[in-house]
């Protein structure tokens, strides 16, 4: 089914239609250390991953290449965020850090402000409180957010579930129940001027309160990281809540994700499955793809230097 919706989207008009330019703001570094430590061996479709950490970075930023993928936000834990970032000709990468629990890496919030003013965390995630069986609005969270405020750093929370073998192996605290984007809503109160967005969009599990938030909290924006592929049940919800968000007004805070993990290839195929959606404009595909997440992380605007 995926391949046939490639292959029509190549074949349209005459000749290729040319990519837009892309903002993925949700892809995944590793290093040696934790390389496949998380993911099943194959994904749904029984595609193997790459078979370690470098392979999967040339990978990936072949399909940046390939798919006009300008900017990447890369969360990983912290050295293989670096090494993508020292190994990045294009700057292409945003720096992010991946974190289930605010305890992780050893950080304290020290640590945490110096890497903020050395550029070396751009964007506040991928956080996974779900995975630590915490909630971003859990007090252990809240000096970090403090000092994101502080700086003007963007927050990513995953929202919904996880791959369904994680509770039994690497995250036995995780539970559906944590993924609720309804969770976040304090953060949002209580960090009014705070750039967040949800990752995943509140998921298969939560959808509507992904919508009913964005509703709510005018500032709010999602992104579609692996929604656009892992499965195709998933793709028919992202289908869905995609025309559920354009009939409510608010494509324009929707967030290209590609969430690729281990298999590089997702990255396409999420570009892919986007550009098959013919319910939506070209003009709302590239807010989708670049626009809007330019405007939420305002690239046109000079950084600050605190
Ligand atoms: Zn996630």
């Amino acid at each position: 089914m995926v391949l046939g919706c490639l292959t029509v989207w190549a074949l349209t008009g005459a000749g290729a239609q040319a990519q837009m330019r892309v903002i993925d703001m949700h892809i995944h570094s590793y290093s040696g250390a934790d390389f496949g430590e998380r993911e099943p061996a194959t994904d749904h479709y029984g595609v193997k991953g790459a078979p370690d950490a470098e392979t999967h970075r040339l990978e990936s930023f072949a399909a940046f290449e390939q798919y006009r993928i300008e900017k990447a936000m890369v969360s990983g834990n912290p050295e293989s965020v670096e090494a993508w970032a020292a190994a990045d000709a294009h700057q292409r990468i945003i720096r992010g850090i991946l974190m289930f629990h605010p305890d992780d890496y050893g950080m304290d919030t020290l640590r945490f402000e110096r890497l903020i003013r050395e550029g070396k965390i751009e964007v506040f995630g991928e956080l996974g409180p779900y995975y630590s069986g915490t909630t971003l609005s859990d007090a252990v969270w809240q000096p970090y957010l403090r000092i994101c405020e502080k700086y003007d750093i963007p927050v990513a929370v995953h929202t919904g579930g996880g791959d369904p073998g994680g509770t039994y192996s690497w995250a036995p605290k995780a539970r559906l129940a944590l993924g609720d984007p309804y969770l976040v809503e304090e953060v949002l109160v209580r960090y009014p001027k705070l750039r967040l967005y949800l990752m995943h969009a509140g998921g298969e599990d939560w959808p509507e309160h992904a919508l009913r938030l964005m509703a709510y909290y005018k500032h709010l924006y999602i992104d579609l990281g692996v929604m656009l592929w892992v499965e195709p049940n998933t793709q028919r919800y992202t289908s869905e809540l995609l025309r559920n968000i354009k009939e409510a007004g608010y494509l324009d805070r929707v967030l290209f994700g590609s969430d690729q993990m281990i298999w590089p290839y997702a990255i396409g195929m999420s570009v892919d499955f986007l550009n098959s959606l013919d319910f939506l404009t070209e003009a709302e595909k590239a807010g989708i793809f670049y626009d809007n997440a330019a405007r939420f992380l305002r690239l046109d605007t000079p950084k600050r230097n605190n």
